[in-house]
């Protein structure tokens, strides 16, 4: 409990000054604690390794965090998980998106709960409150994309593939 309380402080400090994309531009850390309340309280995932590396998904690929911070901080386990659902950002975004399809099967289990979740919250705030400027096809494209990566995981944790497979059921159909 402990480390998992350090971890959304860390998180907190690190996202302080970034907003997600919707409209209202909330607050970055939303995201992470909605990744770990999904696994934790939806799913039934207890393994707080697991909670923890959601929280801190995004510090490598959004913030300053490098992987020796996290293994300093939460241990070699954790940076592990959160180097494996990092993406590359010297690559263009195009090339990032079809890496994670292609890899998505070959990441460790645990890392795939982390990637599952990630991909319910981003379905969920899409579908709640568009990002801004997204038109409806560029809504569709990424729950088509997100499908696809999803593909790779199944077999993972059916319950909280069956909570993915609702976020995708409200795919938008109207803008
Ligand atoms: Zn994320």
């Amino acid at each position: 409990m402990n480390r998992l309380v350090a971890a959304l402080a860390f998180a907190a400090h690190k996202h302080r000054d970034q907003r997600r994309k919707d409209i209202a531009a909330s607050p970055y850390i939303n995201h992470p604690i909605a990744l770990a309340n999904v696994l934790a309280n939806e799913a039934h995932v207890d393994d707080e390794t697991v909670l923890i590396a959601a929280i801190l998904h995004d510090t490598i690929e959004d913030t300053d965090t490098t992987a020796a911070e996290l293994i300093r901080e939460f241990g070699p386990d954790v940076a592990a998980i959160v180097l494996e659902v990092t993406d590359d950002k010297a690559l263009p975004k195009a090339e990032r998106k079809r890496l994670q399809v292609v890899n998505s099967c070959g990441i460790s289990r645990r890392a795939k709960l982390v990637k599952l979740a990630d991909k319910i919250c981003n379905l969920r705030d899409i579908s709640r409150s568009p990002p801004a400027g997204w038109p409806l096809e560029r809504q569709q494209a990424y729950f088509d994309w997100a499908q696809a990566v999803v593909e790779g995981i199944r077999g993972t944790h059916p319950a909280l593939e069956a909570i993915f497979d609702e976020a995708l059921a409200r795919k938008p159909l109207h803008p």
